[in-house]
């Protein structure tokens, strides 16, 4: 098969070398690309907001399959624009991307299917938002509606906190993605990443995993697109999972078919464990970055047949296999990340870095410039690691990441703490 691939992260160079290694690959192409994706596949400089050229490519180098990364695309309708010209891509319409697109959306879906979620209210009037914030009171949680890379969210501790995130949302902070606002209630518990892949009708759960998203050590400073994740997750064992599956994911399935918008592609839950069982706080629709890079470590099988069956309706009497073992990644930013950093720092002793045992890099944020890499973006590298046990898989992952030289990038010390230090428990 040819097989197109969009995007250009650490989830993209993950989704990259495990399609690479499929038996039933001819060619791969990646646009755009980045540097570490470039020893996978051929890097092509498309436009991917610019439906029209990808479909050109398409025709052009008779690509069989398209496998999207990241939810803009999706959200801009590139599965159904694709669908229309005949080429057949992995992911959601865009009528079913509203899962991710708008939080408002799915609160509702939830509400009328009984899908454990925070009690909320949408707003798009500032008054009448903040009247309710203060019959609530605080903790509460403030969601622009639209999509807003990972910074629409503002878990305020206090009112004034709160009113003050609404006056920024509403008041153009994030444009048409802030126009409406939910306010929700704050929940306590431990948080997991659950992913399934769906075919409209039928869900297949892949594997959990948690992320880090807080700067620094401690879980503290500013969030982030992700400074590192871990798979498995303990908190999620097999009657959770169950549990997860049965009072969100399948309800989810159900609802959306009957709106006439099926959801297919990759479903993932953002769940908080509570007392009294999982509740969904969010939605993404698309492989979670940088979950991804622990997940493609822990998948024993050929992904490319999983995502096809995806895509065809064929996922009910499928099953993938995974390593029992564990994975963990950690992720290298350029100084400054989340706030400002510079871009084109050299990189090296990935080469020595990537011969420890067990480890994977994957490029997040390089590019090339003749033989040396150069940083890209803020988050730049996803040290990954397997190892048996989630202690084993970080001793690793650390002992790379001390081999890479890159005085102007950081990372976090203590990816996967939490679940190292229930193994010493146990
Ligand atoms: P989201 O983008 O919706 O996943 O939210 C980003 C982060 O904000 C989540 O990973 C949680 O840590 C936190 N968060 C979102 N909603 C809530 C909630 N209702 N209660 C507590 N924390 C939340």
């Amino acid at each position: 098969m040819n097989i197109l691939l969009l995007g250009s992260g650490g989830r993209e160079h993950a989704l990259a070398w495990k399609i690479a290694g499929s038996p039933l690959l001819t060619r791969l192409w990646c646009a755009p690309g980045n540097a570490g994706i470039a020893q996978e596949a051929e890097c092509v400089a498309l436009d991917i907001a610019n439906h029209q050229a990808v479909i050109d490519f398409c025709k052009a180098n008779k690509v069989d399959f398209v496998m999207v990364g990241p939810e803009a695309p999706l959200a801009a309708g590139i599965v159904d624009d694709l669908a229309a010209a005949g080429f057949k891509a992995f992911g959601p319409s865009k009528a079913a991307s509203q899962l991710e697109s708008s939080k408002g959306f799915t609160k509702d879906l939830c509400q009328a299917n009984n899908i454990p979620t925070a009690a909320y209210q949408r707003f798009s009037d500032a008054a009448k938002a903040k009247a309710y914030i203060r019959q609530m009171g605080a903790p509460i949680v403030v969601k622009a509606d639209g999509l807003a890379a990972g910074k629409g969210v503002v878990v305020a501790m206090t009112i004034a906190e709160a009113e003050d995130a609404i006056d920024m949302m509403l008041g153009g902070g994030f444009g048409a993605a802030g126009a409406e606002a939910v306010v929700e209630e704050f929940l306590t518990g431990e948080e997991a990443s659950f992913f399934v892949l769906c075919d409209g009708d039928n869900a297949l759960p892949l594997a959990a995993a948690q992320d880090h998203k807080r700067a620094f050590d401690g879980d503290k400073g500013p969030n982030t697109g992700g400074m590192g994740a871990y798979s498995p997750a303990a908190v999620m064992t097999e009657a959770m999972c169950q549990r997860t599956m049965d009072e969100i994911i399948q309800p989810t399935l159900k609802a959306m078919k009957a709106k006439g918008m099926p959801f297919k592609g990759v479903l993932f839950a953002g769940l908080m464990i509570t007392d009294t069982g999982p509740k969904l706080i969010e939605y993404n629709v698309r492989f979670g970055d940088p979950e991804t890079q622990v997940l493609m470590l822990r998948l024993m099988s050929d992904l490319v047949p999983a995502l096809l069956a995806a895509c065809d309706g064929q996922l009910k009497h499928f099953d993938l296999r995974w390593y029992p073992d564990a994975a963990l990644t950690v992720v290298m930013a350029a100084n400054g990340y989340p706030g400002d950093y510079a871009k084109g720092t050299r990189i090296e002793g990935l080469d020595v870095a990537s011969n420890v045992d067990g480890v994977e890099i994957f490029h997040a944020g390089t590019k090339a410039d003749g033989d040396k890499i150069l940083s890209n973006g803020g988050r730049v590298l996803n040290v990954t690691a397997r190892g048996k046990t989630v202690r084993e898989a970080q001793a690793r992952a650390y002992q790379a990441v001390d081999l890479v030289r890159w005085p102007e990038g950081f990372c976090r010390r203590d990816i996967g703490w939490q679940a190292v230090a229930r193994e010493a428990d146990s």
